[in-house]
């Protein structure tokens, strides 16, 4: 299955579930309340990213991810996170501990910066 064969599936399920039901009329909201509710990690993937040199990026990105400060675990990227107040920021690196780093960079200016540092 290719990612726009997935990206049809998860925008027809976000319809049965949340315009279907009356819950919203609106596919950009039914898409978020899926994403937010429903959606598994390898679901998220074609929601958030439409572009496959994006996709390219994350999958490289994967090689150079940097490391939770308190633990040492390695850090995972999420795109287009908002933080507990409702800011949003284009990524933020997210640790298993429960630590979050917001950040304005996007993959790309993010995969810049990590092979530099290398
Ligand atoms: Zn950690």
């Amino acid at each position: 299955m290719n990612q726009n064969d997935l990206r049809n599936i998860i925008i027809d399920k976000a319809r049965i579930k949340y315009i279907d039901s009356g819950i919203t009329k609106n596919i950009t909201e039914a898409l978020k309340n899926y994403l937010e509710n429903d959606a598994t990690e390898e679901e998220q993937i074609p929601l958030f990213i439409s572009k496959p040199e994006i996709y390219r990026l994350k999958e490289r990105l994967k090689i150079n991810r940097p490391r939770c400060e308190e633990c040492n675990s390695e850090l995972q990227m999420e795109e287009n996170v908002r933080d507990f107040a409702g800011k949003g920021y284009a990524t933020a690196w997210i640790c298993k501990c429960g630590r979050i780093e917001y950040s304005e960079n996007t993959v790309k200016e993010w995969l810049e910066i990590l092979n530099e540092n290398r």
